[in-house]
């Protein structure tokens, strides 16, 4: 019994000579082409797959270059040196050359029920759990995910095989799922986000079947696991897309199930400053990506999550709460609440809360707390959060600026922005707060 709406006798792939597409072996990776000719030579197929091929007809330049085989990761092994076998759910041969790597996968045959015990795995709702059933040829192609990510290009004669009418969909501009949507999204409901991540990438629309049942099936992606959700989160951020991407995430009501408690944020405020905010936040990212800038996933991750801290950190105020603690105590919730979904490493979710919890430092500006605020590891990227908050109205401009000046100015301008500073602050700060003990030395006063 098949799950899959493909066909049962597969279709004759229509096959590309060399002539007839724009893809040449200059723009491979010279380390992709001796893994293709190493397993050519050893009697193996070897095929160049999915987003490589893909992008090359495309013009685009690739991100990495995937090869099928029918060898199977033992034999993979065998024949190379640099080769390593990782993955429990999805076993791959990773050979490396320096620092690229390359991904060798055996040819998979699709989820049909009856498959070896152990080697592939289903939940009850339909999910692949483990994807280890090797397959032929064929059925490598039809249990991808898109059809223009079911293209090979085939070193033996530089020919590209297209099994599933990915050459239509590429000239079409349109991603669409192989086989039957519901049964392919159920089956694995990252799915949708591949859908909205390539659609805004290569600058496609999703084909109207392929579309419908996300928006029905979008809550799905509430039982993939938190990890798995962080690559995909950073693969979508990090694309040069993020604006488009983003946008599209929340129309087809996907982001949801990736920042909860954003969304719940933003449906509130919906196209106040916590949306400009982020916009703005993504466009930066973009940008430096296009450029060719490094970007920090903290950063953006304290940008998506600011409003939900500001909003907590505003109700605990409200209770009594001091405004530091109660910021201290916003950024642990929200962050805690946040890895139920994704899961940010520690790498990045403890700088993530340092750009929160820094950001009343900036209105202090005296003396040595200015010194230790300047010197902290977190400092830059807080002042960029700091500023790009200001930009937007949370906050206020003249304090992005005196930082900004602090930062540009020699050893003697930044004593005389210190001491006009303190001639000025300890007369706001008594207007500011007439309790008592505001007046006695604390322990740092
Ligand atoms: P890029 O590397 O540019 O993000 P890609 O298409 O190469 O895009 P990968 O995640 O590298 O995407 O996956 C390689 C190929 O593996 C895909 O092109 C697709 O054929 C197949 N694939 C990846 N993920 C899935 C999935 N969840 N379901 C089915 N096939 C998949
Ligand atoms: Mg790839």
């Amino acid at each position: 019994m098949s799950t899959l709406n493909i066909p049962s006798a597969f279709p004759e792939p229509v096959i590309v000579p060399r002539a007839e597409h724009g893809i040449s072996r200059a723009q491979i990776s010279p380390s992709a082409l001796k893994v293709l000719y190493r397993l050519k030579d050893a009697g193996f197929a070897a095929y160049l797959v999915g987003g490589g091929v893909r992008d090359l007809l495309l013009g685009r330049e690739p991100k990495d270059f995937d090869i099928a085989t029918d060898a199977h990761p033992e034999e993979v092994r065998a024949l190379f040196r640099n080769c390593r076998l990782i993955g429990r759910r999805f076993r791959l041969a990773h050979v490396r050359f320096g620092s690229e790597i390359i991904e060798v996968a055996t040819f998979r045959a699709p989820h049909d029920g009856a498959e070896d015990e152990g080697a592939g795995e289903l939940s009850e709702d339909g999910r692949i759990l483990r994807d280890n059933v090797y397959g032929t040829f064929e059925q490598d192609a039809w249990r991808r995910d898109f059809t223009v990510n079911s293209l090979y290009y085939n070193i033996r004669d530089f020919s590209v095989v297209d099994h599933t009418g990915a050459m239509a969909d590429i000239a079409e501009g349109q991603m669409r799922l192989i086989g039957d949507p519901q049964v392919r999204y159920r089956e694995d409901p990252v799915r949708m986000l591949r859908a909205v991540r390539f659609a805004a990438k290569l600058g496609f629309r999703i084909e109207e079947a392929s579309e419908a049942p996300i928006f029905e099936l979008a809550d799905l992606l509430f039982d993939i696991a938190p990890a798995r959700l962080f690559d995909e989160v950073l693969k979508l951020l990090h694309g040069g897309v993020a604006l488009e991407t983003f946008e599209q995430l929340r129309r087809y009501g996907l982001f949801r199930s990736l920042f909860p408690l954003t969304e719940r944020a933003l449906e509130r405020e919906d196209q106040g400053f916590p949306m400009t905010f982020i916009a703005r936040a993504l466009e930066n990212t973009d940008r430096r990506i296009t450029e060719g800038k490094p970007v920090t996933p903290a950063f953006l991750f304290a940008v998506l999550l600011w409003e939900p801290v500001r909003l907590r950190t505003a109700e605990l105020v409200a209770e009594g709460m001091g405004e530091i603690p109660a910021l201290q105590v916003a950024a642990a919730e929200v962050t805690s609440e946040q890895l139920r979904h994704v899961a940010i490493p520690k790498r990045f979710s403890l700088p993530m809360r340092e750009i929160w919890t820094l950001q009343p430092r900036f209105a202090q500006r005296r003396g040595k707390r200015v010194a230790r605020l300047l010197a902290h590891p977190r400092f830059r990227a807080a002042y960029d959060f700091m500023c790009l908050r200001a930009a937007v109205g949370d906050g206020d401009p003249e304090l992005c600026a005196w930082w900004t000046q602090l930062q540009e100015t020699d050893a003697s301008g930044q004593e005389e922005l210190l001491q006009q500073q303190t001639a000025a602050e300890p007369a706001r700060k008594r207007r500011r707060r007439p309790r008592k003990r505001a007046r006695k030395p604390g322990p740092d006063a």
